[in-house]
């Protein structure tokens, strides 16, 4: 995002928090464009948006997060108000989640079809591409475990990104396979692990009792080569998933290869969070500038987050991207084109008509305020990057004509009122 350094330097503690980003009007036009796609394309698929706090209850996180990872253990906006522990929110699933039971969602027809926008907060070392304060748009369903759940989520997941603009798409995709499957997977990759935990990097040592799971995608180059080294190989090319899981993923695989969607199967692919099974996948887009990989979206299935706060039994299914992440790999939006830039010393007198070619015609027009005379005002004019400087003086409203100026070309010509809309509408 472009980020203008201050005209005047500002004292550091009156300056935005670290990790934290503003945007301005020139900035939010990418961002209001990709807000107006997620809305039509989730609304084109039957998805209602859901509003959620942006502050919870500690608890909800602990449990909806899990106690095990990076999120809970590192990375929360903890703060004591009253006797209640509250915590910004780190991510949208866990609020989505307690809001489907707490509004009764789970008597809806199933699925129910939700997604989310908005910010969320995590204390992390602010660098390229991780912010404290960052953006997702999340899309959760709910009731279903069948592989055309798991198929719609995805093809909704690649078809947003590219509605949004994203090339270069790469979908990988893993199967994580039943609770107990996990655990006896979990199982193998310790004892593997075991005989070389001293090489890997502190936290994976803490990992490896906590949630080994997450040593497998863990960014420490040393972790990485032991990782993709030959002693992981015969663990990762087995499966651990249970038969019928199997069957289960491989139609979700067929679906995808049916409607010419490719993919590749990751093994080492886990994500974060404790609460999946099944399905996880991650969406990443070749960065126009640099060609390197960028990790835009993640998700997967969480068939027992639900229950475990303290809903209906209900399988669900979801995926996340982060806003910031994304527009960072667009190319810089048109910005917002002035139409007509109105030259006058009476605005009052235009009012009406200049409302008209607003609401009636859609048109963008600025009016001179400043009260200064004609000839600054069409600097203005031409400062503002207007097409037309319309000029509305004495003599143009005894007329009922007014004088067009073409800013680009400097050409003038009078034009009767009634006609000055559709003038403007004209194409240059
Ligand atoms: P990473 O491995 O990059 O830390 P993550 O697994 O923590 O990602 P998720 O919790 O799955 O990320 O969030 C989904 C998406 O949200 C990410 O793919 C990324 O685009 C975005 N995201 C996550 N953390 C940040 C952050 N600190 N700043 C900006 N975007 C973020
Ligand atoms: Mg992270």
């Amino acid at each position: 995002m472009r980020q203008s350094s201050p005209a005047k330097p500002v004292r550091e503690s009156l300056q935005r928090p670290k990790g934290t980003q503003d945007a301005t009007p020139a900035d939010v036009i990418a961002w209001q464009q990709l807000e107006s796609t997620v809305h039509r394309v989730m609304r084109a698929s039957g998805y209602g948006e859901i509003r959620t706090p942006i502050l919870e209850h500690t608890e909800l996180f602990l449990r909806g997060v899990g106690e095990t990872t990076d999120i809970v253990n590192k990375e929360m906006y903890t703060f004591e108000k009253g006797d209640r522990s509250l915590t910004l929110r780190p991510e949208g699933t866990a609020g989505v989640v307690r809001a489907f039971i707490e509004n009764g969602l789970s008597r809806l027809a199933k699925p129910v079809r939700l997604y989310y926008t908005g910010p969320m907060f995590r204390y992390e070392r602010p660098q390229a591409g991780r912010l404290r304060q960052f953006h997702q748009v999340g899309v959760e369903q709910f009731g279903l475990d069948t592989p055309a759940s798991d198929f719609e989520l995805l093809t909704i997941a690649m078809v947003l990104l590219q509605q949004l603009g994203l090339t270069g798409l790469t979908l990988q995709l893993n199967n994580l396979g039943t609770a107990s499957d996990r655990e006896s997977f979990k199982h193998e990759l310790k004892a593997t692990l075991r005989p070389v935990l001293a090489d890997f990097c502190p936290t994976c040592q803490t990992r490896f009792e906590s949630n080994p799971l997450r040593i497998l995608d863990c960014k420490v180059p040393t972790c990485q080569t032991i990782v993709k080294s030959p002693l992981l190989a015969d663990l990762l090319a087995a499966e651990y998933a249970s038969p019928e899981s199997q069957a289960h993923f491989q139609q979700v695989c067929d679906m995808l290869s049916q409607v010419g969607i490719t993919y590749t199967r990751n093994r080492q692919l886990v994500r974060g969070l404790d609460y999946y099974s099944g399905l996880v996948f991650e969406i990443a887009a070749t960065d126009g500038q640099l060609g390197a990989q960028n990790v835009v979206c993640g998700g997967g299935r969480y068939n027992s987050l639900v229950e475990q706060l303290g809903g209906p039994q209900t399988p669900a299914v979801g995926f996340a991207f982060g806003v910031e992440r994304l527009l960072s790999l667009l190319p810089a939006p048109t910005p917002v084109v002035v139409d007509a830039y109105v030259v006058t010393d009476n605005p009052a007198r235009w009012h009406t008509a200049i409302e008209n070619w607003r609401h009636v015609h859609g048109l963008t027009v600025v009016v001179d305020i400043s009260g200064k005379g004609f000839g600054k005002q069409l600097q203005a004019a031409d400062k503002c990057g207007a097409r037309y400087a319309v000029i509305a003086g004495d003599a143009e409203w005894d007329s009922q004509t007014l004088a067009l100026k073409a800013m680009q070309t400097g050409q003038q010509q009078m034009v009767p009122l009634a006609e000055v809309p559709l003038r403007l509408l004209a194409v240059d």
